[in-house]
């Protein structure tokens, strides 16, 4: 079973989330939509308007993503630190 890096970076370490437009409107609430950067995810928030309270939480993720599901947390931290380690992973920001 294959997991792609950038799953398996999501997994670990989190989504980095971007907002975008959301697509259609909610009758309940406000909704909010972000996609992962990294990854692909979508996440769709609906947001009450009269306390903030979370109303609906849906995610939408891409193909494979699940793979990732079939491992533990810290073997997948162990396959991080690997692919780190050899250098398989290329750093988007110098440390
Ligand atoms: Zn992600």
């Amino acid at each position: 079973m294959a997991v792609r890096i950038n799953h398996l970076e999501c997994k670990t370490l989190g989504h980095s989330w971007d907002p975008i437009a959301s697509n259609r409107p909610s009758p309940f609430g406000e909704p909010i939509t972000c996609r992962c950067v990294c990854c692909g995810t979508t996440r769709r928030h609906v947001i009450s308007p009269h306390d903030g309270a979370i109303l609906s939480r849906t995610y939408k993720y891409p193909d494979g993503y699940k793979n990732a599901e079939r491992m533990s947390k810290a073997e997948l931290r162990m396959v991080l630190a690997r692919r780190i380690r050899r250098g398989q992973i290329t750093r988007r920001f110098a440390a």
